[in-house]
């Protein structure tokens, strides 16, 4: 818990000087830009800034279906930009992970009636280690709690769709879920898909690059070429997208085996620099390809 409470300082600084640098330049503060996927499904996302991973959206004659909440500073924008697509209440808010960048709103949402589903992991989770708040990690309101919980999979119907939520092992948690709307064709993949940059393996809680690289093959395996992808973060996706994260994924594995089975210990690894062909493209503020290169070592010789 240690190294995402880090690293939820690292995402909150990356904010806080966001915030700095609008302000110099007059921008208005982080907000959330709404995008319609297909109609009915939106993908609401950061825009000047850091507010957490990327909000799913299924608005329709049933209700109002909500995928992960962001961050607690950005609780209100985040309700403004549902406003702005429907006046009706959220009925159910599914959670993809239990980091505080998908479920910082949890209480809130819970409170205002939002029936809160999400994998067992996830909600045993916040019953041991509590929820991250601006005071550290604290006891879980009853709120935030997930009330459904599931193991392996299940299904909503509803706004004329089958919605199938599905567990992935040991992916970037130990309870990631990925939902996949049938009929629109659109899949919220949370954390086991960054688009377009290094994904964070959380190995603490459970994350693990053979698992990374498994999740990613099975919602290939279930998606087409018209099939629209609500990353964690980064821009909507599409298979292609998804295509190249598998493969560079599996390469860094490839690459990142060979230097340990020559006996290299992790720094070593990193003065190597096997993965510096994808330092261009892949790296970002918060998972450097020095960063991305210790956690893949970390999860192979664990
Ligand atoms: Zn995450």
């Amino acid at each position: 818990m240690k190294s995402f409470a880090s690293i939820l300082l690292i995402l909150l600084s990356i904010t806080a000087s966001t915030i700095c640098n609008a302000k110099e330049t007059e921008k208005a503060e982080p907000t959330f830009a709404t995008l319609e996927v297909t109609p009915g499904i939106y993908m609401l996302s950061g825009v000047g800034g850091f507010v957490g991973g990327n909000v799913g959206l299924s608005v329709g004659e049933d209700g109002v279906i909500l995928i992960d909440d962001a961050m607690p500073p950005f609780l209100d924008k985040m309700k403004n930009a549902i406003k702005s697509v429907t006046d009706k209440p959220v009925s159910y808010l599914i959670n993809t992970h239990v980091h505080a960048d998908h479920t910082g709103n949890n209480a809130a949402m819970g409170a205002d009636g939002a029936v809160i589903v999400a994998h067992e992991n996830l909600r045993l989770h916040m019953l041991d280690k509590g929820v991250q708040t601006k005071d550290g990690m604290q006891p879980a309101p009853k709120s935030a709690l997930p009330v459904i919980t599931f193991s392996h999979a299940m299904s909503f119907h509803l706004n004329g769709d089958d919605a199938e939520i599905f567990h992935v092992k040991n992916a970037h948690t130990n309870g990631d879920v990925v939902i996949k709307f049938k009929n629109a064709n659109v899949i919220h993949t949370g954390d086991t898909f960054f688009n377009g940059m290094f994904p964070y393996i959380d190995i603490n809680n459970g994350g693990s690059v053979d698992g990374y690289i498994a999740a990613q093959k099975k919602i290939l395996a279930q998606i087409n070429r018209r099939t629209k992808i609500i990353p964690g973060h980064g821009p909507l996706a599409t298979m292609d997208d998804l295509r190249k994260a598998v493969n560079m994924l599996i390469e860094t594995k490839k690459l990142i085996s060979y230097q340990i089975d020559k006996g290299q210990s992790e720094d070593e690894v990193v003065k190597a620099n096997p993965l510096k062909k994808y330092h261009e493209k892949w790296n970002w503020a918060f998972i450097t390809t020095e960063k991305m290169t210790r956690q893949v070592y970390k999860s192979l010789t664990k």
